[in-house]
């Protein structure tokens, strides 16, 4: 494992490497086409520091285990303690912005589900978080109205706008802090829209966030 947080400008980030805080159907599109419930509170739960990996760099897909899917989901860098926190405490916290890869083992997060059991051997394996470079909250502007798209060897297949969150991000990071402090280093992934799908070696990845800042990746 050599990932480490970068911002896309000046590449160092003295961050240390640390969790990954999630949220689950945070768009009501998202939870129709799995056919659950919109929740009426966050459905939270976390990758751990070894799920990380450098989204430009390409990643691999676990084998044997079924479908891979793709959730894209905008990543906050956190840079400042969190517990109980404020919802202004919150948004002063995010020192970065980026995009993640919330890679999930359907099949077998399906199975989990069905007998009621907690899904991380699903969501939270070896390389389930691949995650791009960051730039500064400041040059993307209001947080809760920024563009997020993948094309899948050059089609669309996800897109979305993070005013569409049911929690939006403040809220958000201040109930996790009821629940996890978030240390610097930690990343939150906010929720994937609708259009999640499987993942397949050699697929070209082309993210975007907001107008100006675009990735590219590789499933090796
Ligand atoms: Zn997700």
């Amino acid at each position: 494992m050599n990932y480490q947080h970068r911002f896309t400008d000046s590449k160092d980030c003295a961050l240390p490497i640390g969790k990954a805080v999630c949220v689950g159907r945070n768009y009501a599109d998202h939870a129709r086409e799995l056919n659950n419930p919109v929740p009426s509170a966050p459905l939270l739960f976390i990758k751990p520091s070894t799920a990380l990996v450098s989204l430009e760099a390409g990643f691999s897909l676990p084998t044997g285990k079924g479908e891979v899917q793709h959730e894209l989901e905008m990543a906050l860098l956190i840079g400042h303690t969190l517990s109980d926190a404020s919802a202004r405490e919150c948004l002063q916290a995010i020192v970065g912005v980026g995009l993640a890869l919330d890679l999930t083992l359907r099949e077998v997060q399906q199975s989990l589900k069905d007998k009621s059991h907690p899904w991380e051997i699903s969501k939270a394996f070896d390389g389930s978080c691949p995650c791009s470079e960051f730039v500064e909250p400041a040059q993307l502007g209001d947080l809760q109205n920024i563009d997020l798209q993948m094309n899948i060897n050059g089609e669309i297949r996800q897109r979305g706008n993070t005013r569409d969150m049911l929690f939006p991000i403040a809220g958000l990071l201040a109930t996790m802090s009821q629940h996890f402090t978030l240390l610097p280093g930690d990343i939150v992934l906010t929720g994937t829209p609708a259009g999640v799908g499987p993942l397949r070696s050699g697929d070209q990845l082309e993210l975007s966030l907001g107008q100006s800042q675009r990735f590219a990746s590789v499933v090796q």
